[in-house]
């Protein structure tokens, strides 16, 4: 079979400051060191958000000399340490991360792995995949696989079709999640082909990474419910982004228009510690803010858990922000709209 379309502009994605210097007036030579680094890859249909130098979507894909800083941890989530075979993290109990690309279709400049994606040393041989099936056989405690990378969907169909049938017929895995950002940066990937093979291995979920409402494009939309019409049920994680998305008005709408097409917010991120992200932090105080303001105006299904992942493999944290304002036998607890309200609690 021939290139398919998605291949075909996974092969025209820009991968250097040069080549973006073509569409936008700007000096490319300060972000070759960056990109030599960091790997850079941008989609087209990606690059066609963009509208102006600096704007929310340049900010998530164009290097930044920022990324050069030498601050934070270069596995911050202490993924390695839980790395019983290179391609599994295993953290929890009953569920593993299972890397199956080290590839992606556009790069993250935020990535909490971006010491490894897109670079050689990440790619994942045929026996670490062979091992990383052989690891979740072995061990019956392992209910829910997170196929992840790297971007899994970046492999050819032939290839994901493997790997999801001999996950599948592990009798104790109950279910499958892929995390992808292909609805958002390559959303043509998504064909009808890929979602009759998705199809074959319910229960399956899909998390998908958007950040920002100019993200949800018709074209994303589109991909969107062809996997949600194929019975995939989709959620979305989002990484609260300094300078991106870090007000509750964008938050708000981003998680309102994906509702409106099917997909359910599931996390929002706090940034992780990683080495070269440290502009894209905010301060946990704003988090907490932005989720205050969700509660009361927006529906709870756009209300997700704003979570932080501790350091050293400490695991992911809810965040909550301060309703319950003294607590005894009454309880004092403040509303979404700032009134405080005396509350009769049970002597436990
Ligand atoms: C986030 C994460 C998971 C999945 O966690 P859920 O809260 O179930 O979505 C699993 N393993 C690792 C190592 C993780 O970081
Ligand atoms: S798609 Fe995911 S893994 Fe790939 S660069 Fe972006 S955040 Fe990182």
């Amino acid at each position: 079979m021939g290139t398919e379309l998605w291949q075909q502009a996974l092969q025209d994605a820009v991968t250097s400051a040069d080549q973006l210097a073509e569409y936008f007036d700007f000096d490319p030579r300060p972000l070759m060191a960056v990109a030599a680094k960091y790997p850079m890859r941008i989609t087209p249909y990606y690059l066609g958000l963009i509208e102006k130098i600096g704007d929310p979507i340049w900010k998530q894909a164009v290097p930044d000399l920022h990324e050069l800083a030498d601050d934070g941890l270069t596995d911050p989530l202490a993924e390695e340490e839980f790395s019983p075979v290179p391609a599994i993290v295993h953290r929890y109990p009953d569920r593993v991360i299972f890397y199956v690309s080290g590839t992606c279709a556009s790069y993250c400049r935020f990535c909490t792995r971006k010491r490894k994606v897109g670079c050689a040393d990440m790619a994942l041989s045929f026996r670490d995949l062979r091992q990383g099936i052989d690891y979740i056989a072995a061990n019956s405690q392992i209910r829910d696989v997170i196929f992840s990378g790297g971007d899994p969907l970046v492999l050819p169909d032939s290839v994901l079709q493997d790997l999801l049938a001999r996950v599948h017929a592990i009798p104790h895995v109950e279910i499958i999640r892929i995390g992808t950002r292909v609805p958002v940066t390559l959303p043509e990937r998504i064909t009808d082909r890929l979602c009759t093979l998705l199809k074959k291995f319910q229960p399956l979920y899909v998390n998908t990474h958007f950040n920002h409402p100019r993200e949800l494009t018709l074209q994303a939309t589109e991909a969107c419910a062809r996997l949600i019409d194929a019975g995939i049920v989709l959620g979305n994680q989002t990484v609260l982004l300094r300078g991106v998305n870090d007000s509750p008005e964008i938050i708000s709408e981003l998680f309102r228009g994906l509702l409106k097409m099917r997909v359910r917010p599931y996390y929002l991120h706090h940034m992780d510690l990683t080495r070269g992200t440290g502009h894209f932090r905010t301060s946990v105080k704003t988090g907490l803010k932005i989720i205050h303001s969700l509660r009361g105006p927006v529906s709870g299904l756009a209300s997700p858990h704003y979570v932080i992942d501790l350091p050293g493999g400490k695991g992911k944290v809810p965040l909550v922000p301060q309703y319950v304002k003294r607590r005894g036998d009454t309880l004092l607890i403040q509303t979404a709209d700032g009134d405080v309200v005396e509350y009769p609690d049970m002597p436990s």
